[in-house]
């Protein structure tokens, strides 16, 4: 339990914002990124990205502790991921939200140099500096560092936000945000899809009626989605990305350049420890950054080895046409979300009338190159790629506290749906469907005497369900004994604006109203599911079900659930 508590709230060495400032009434708009984050206000009408305490405009998404045991968050944290990698957490947008045990967390924890653990029943973590981090706590530290700069510099507390995400995070990571801002004692009250908050920014109080392409591109994802913007009405027809594209892979290949080059000339191969490889990754952005601006850059890794007891240096030089050459393919897989965006919604590339382009990497000429060719147009000019999220998620943030008429609609980035009793999933709410949506399901109980239904839903594209991610479980209770098959209920499902799903459930017979109650948020573990005990069905009958204080432990919680999967998966 004092383990749990502990990452409920910011560690105890974490810096507040003073305590004696007025209370504002300022919503913040805030884009969490993954390699920086941005924050931003609405003053007279216009956005204002608020710098940090050091003249930054963007703080680095960075926590680390020092050799001393001491936090580090942002420019600080960002400073010594050269020289004390292990012990250095970068790129927690990539894992918040996750099931540790998830094959996209294995894949994941292997590009990072800092140990990546489990918490809880299977959330992600880190262990830096023998101290143990959630990943919501981390993200909160990066908001709470954000929260701090507006503070000081506004000379006013602020406390409420708007956070951005990517449009294709799932609910779970949406969650693993809102909990982030619990932490850091931020009442986010809203959290804006990013390429949503892009179109904001550029298209509020214009007067046009135009669809707009929003190609964002950043450190660790893609995303691409297809608005309507006509009316301050900012309407998605359609969105797809992927969480696994994004500039760190651009960085990754460059290395691998370097690494093959070295090997080459050198006739060996570069040994290479948790210090090395962390500046090879700075030389190998630092050259592709480089690249979008020059034909030539010189690659400068001094002291990268030892020779006969002697420190040796190596050098090389990349070429722009190189690195378009080792990359191309990402930029084709970009290309290949968008024509599943265009093709989702109906559209054609000649119907895209502008194109937002958003991240840092849309830096890269060819990625600008491509993009124009494909839409037959160059980009919007007058976007600046790292702020315009934040000051669209403020100019939200502002319109929330006036009597503005800007409506936002959203739609679901993947389908959302229910195991069925073979393991199948079947889908309750296709991906792209507009919010808020509603869905209805019709169930009976399937032996005698039993007293509660669960419901097992999970979100992705795959039709098996235990393939998909898993949300959530509800178990619905309130119906007498009766012969199996007799009792059959009438589920509806609502999912809000936000994406927020409410449950409700009626007896088909009566009409009556049914207890609903959700018994499991995290993830189930694949390891779990294969070491635990076969519970008997029985599990689903109300005895072992928490009573609605939801006070039992929660390994009790899950022992139903986990057995129920083991059954399906077996
Ligand atoms: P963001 O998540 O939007 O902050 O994007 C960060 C990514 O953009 C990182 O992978 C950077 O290396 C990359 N980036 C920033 N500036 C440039 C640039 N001028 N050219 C290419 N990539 C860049």
């Amino acid at each position: 339990m004092e383990k749990e508590q502990q990452f409920n709230s910011l560690p105890d060495d974490a810096e507040l914002p003073a305590a004696n400032l007025p209370k504002s009434k300022l919503i913040m708009g805030i884009d969490l990124g993954t390699t920086y984050s941005c924050v931003a206000v609405v003053q007279d009408d216009f956005p204002k990205v608020i710098p940090s305490r050091k003249g930054q405009r963007t703080t680095p998404s960075i926590v680390a502790v020092d050799e001393k045991g001491r936090l580090l968050v942002g420019e600080d944290a960002k400073k010594q991921l050269l020289i004390n990698p292990t012990n250095t957490i970068y790129g927690a947008k990539r894992f918040i939200g996750r099931n540790f045990y998830s094959k996209e967390v294995e894949v994941l924890a292997r590009h990072f140099n800092y140990p990546v653990i489990p918490i809880g029943e299977m959330s992600v973590g880190a262990n830096i500096g023998g101290r143990i981090f959630s990943l919501p706590q981390v993200s909160a530290l990066i908001l709470n560092e954000l929260r701090k700069n507006v503070c000081e510099y506004l000379k006013e507390n602020v406390s409420q936000a708007v956070v951005s995400v990517p449009a294709y995070y799932t609910e779970n990571q949406r969650e693993a945000v809102r909990e982030a801002g619990r932490i850091a004692g931020i009442d986010i009250v809203r959290i804006i899809n990013e390429p949503t908050a892009a179109a904001l920014a550029y298209g509020l109080n214009k007067e046009f009626d135009k669809k707009v392409l929003v190609y964002d591109l950043g450190g660790g994802t893609f995303d691409a989605s297809l608005l309507e913007v006509y009316e301050n009405v900012f309407k998605v027809l359609a969105t797809g990305g992927d969480t696994f594209l994004g500039g760190v892979d651009f960085d990754e290949r460059v290395m691998e350049f370097i690494l093959s080059e070295y090997e080459r000339t050198e006739g060996q191969i570069l040994q290479c420890d948790s210090v090395i490889t962390q500046r090879l990754k700075d030389a190998a952005e630092r050259a592709k950054i480089d690249l979008s601006l020059k034909n030539v850059s010189k690659i400068d890794l001094p002291y990268i080895t030892i020779s006969k007891g002697k420190f040796k240096d190596y050098s090389l030089e990349l070429e722009r046409q190189q690195l378009e050459d080792l990359t191309d393919d990402l930029i084709d897989r970009t290309v290949e979300v968008c024509l599943e965006v265009l093709d989702a919604s109906g559209a054609q590339p000649e119907d895209v009338e502008s194109v937002l382009l958003v991240g840092g990497q849309t830096r890269m000429p060819l990625v600008v190159e491509r993009v124009s060719k494909f839409f037959g147009m160059s980009p919007t000019k007058g976007v600046h790629p790292d702020e315009v999220v934040a000051c669209g998620a403020a100019l939200m943030a502002h319109s929330l506290g006036s009597d503005s008429s800007v409506r936002l609609i959203d739609v679901l980035p993947m389908s959302i749906g229910g195991r069925q009793p073979d393991g199948q999933f079947k889908k309750l709410f296709e991906a792209n469907s507009t919010l808020p949506a509603s869905s209805e399901v019709g169930v009976a109980t399937t032996h005698n005497s039993q007293q509660a239904i669960e419901i097992f839903l999970y979100q992705g594209e795959s039709t098996m369900a235990i393939e998909n991610e898993f949300l959530g479980a509800f178990v619905v209770t309130g119906f007498s004994k009766a012969p199996k098959g007799k009792v059959r209920l009438n589920i509806n499902l609502n999912l809000d604006q936000e994406s927020i799903l409410e449950v409700t459930a009626k007896s088909l017979s009566t009409g009556e109203p049914m207890h609903v109650q959700m018994v499991a948020r995290a993830p189930v573990s694949i390891e779990e599911i294969a070491t635990s005990e076969e519970i008997a069905v029985s599990s689903s009958t109300a005895e072992t079900l928490p009573d609605d204080t939801g006070k039992r432990p929660a390994s009790k919680r899950f022992s139903g659930l986990r057995s129920f999967i083991r059954r399906l998966s077996t």
